[in-house]
């Protein structure tokens, strides 16, 4: 129990230190600030980019709510952890929105890393799931996704996948969106004989 409320309230310790951030620009420019969202306790954490735009006020500051590619990364979370963000943690390299959308640039990834490594720090996961070429980065994979995302990698004793990030697919269209869905059927086996070594 107490192992709980150590990790609650470093989290909220940590919510606090998001809202209040000022090292790189975007903390002036971005309508949202947003922590990861999930279970303290998470075997498998998903990376993504940055938080995107949402237009509805009351969906902000959430990681991955409010807009299609958020919805096809719940379906790929549901159909393979059905308890959801009671079983994963989702979160971002980056914090803050980027104005218009924009990718994060090096020098706000940079200053923003301590969060992320506080975060994985915290959450202490069995997988990451690095979602795009900024999170594969971030994670030192700089390999095509096309071919990254057949491998698994080890990070910091981590099993490590890389998967294109959910907004590229859904520029790719229907049958892309399938694919993709199989990909995380795979990658889930994966997990699952990974759990019992
Ligand atoms: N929403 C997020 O939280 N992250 C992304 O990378 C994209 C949309």
């Amino acid at each position: 129990m107490e192992k709980f409320i150590n990790k609650d309230s470093s989290f909220f310790d940590q919510v606090e230190r998001i809202m209040a951030c000022t090292r790189c620009r975007l903390s002036g420019l971005c309508q949202h600030r947003c922590p990861g969202l999930g279970d303290l306790n998470a075997k498998v954490i998903f990376v993504g980019e940055a938080p995107g735009r949402v237009e509805n006020p009351d969906l902000w500051g959430l990681p991955f709510i409010g807009n299609r590619s958020s919805d096809l990364l719940l379906d790929v979370i549901y159909s393979n952890w059905p308890k959801g963000y009671d079983e994963v943690f989702v979160t971002n390299v980056v914090k803050c929105n980027p104005p218009q959308n924009r990718k994060p640039e090096e020098d706000e990834i940079e200053a923003c890393s301590y969060l992320l490594r506080e975060e994985l720090a915290l959450v202490k996961p069995k997988v990451v799931v690095a979602l795009g070429r900024t999170a594969a980065n971030w994670f030192g994979i700089n390999e095509s996704l096309s071919t990254a995302k057949w491998k698994e990698y080890s990070w910091n004793s981590c099993l490590l996948f890389v998967k294109f990030h959910p907004a590229y697919i859904l520029r790719l269209g229907p049958k892309a969106t399938l694919q993709y869905m199989t990909e995380f059927k795979l990658m889930k086996k994966r997990v699952e004989e990974f759990e019992k070594i």
